[in-house]
């Protein structure tokens, strides 16, 4: 059982890669599991991956966007890695497997 999460104005947003995400056309949009675990939501409910673990897409994204953007990323914690792919990440989708990531990037 899984319930969209409400954005908490306190703090900064666990979920960096909130909006960026998608899943074919569709927009992935952050859940908390009942036990707390945080999962990225494929909106289409027929879909074959519908819950993706927050924890390991935000590491393969990062770890992509650092080999991407070797320098850019030095020194970036955790809470400004929202703002740094914003600047320069359009949309990232999601492939046959995770690891199959494709970034849209800004002109
Ligand atoms: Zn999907």
């Amino acid at each position: 059982m899984v319930t969209a999460q409400r954005r908490e104005e306190t703090g900064p947003d666990p979920y960096f890669l909130r909006g960026l995400l998608h899943c074919g056309e569709r927009r992935l949009v952050p859940v908390y599991s009942t036990k707390s675990i945080r999962y990225y939501a494929c909106t289409n409910l027929r879909c074959r991956r519908l819950l993706v673990l927050a924890e390991e897409i935000e590491q393969l994204v990062w770890t992509r966007y650092v080999q991407l953007n070797a320098g850019a990323a030095d020194g970036v914690c955790r809470d400004a890695r929202r703002d740094a792919l914003m600047r320069v990440v359009r949309r990232i989708s999601i492939g046959a497997s995770l690891n199959d990531l494709d970034f849209t990037w800004r002109d």
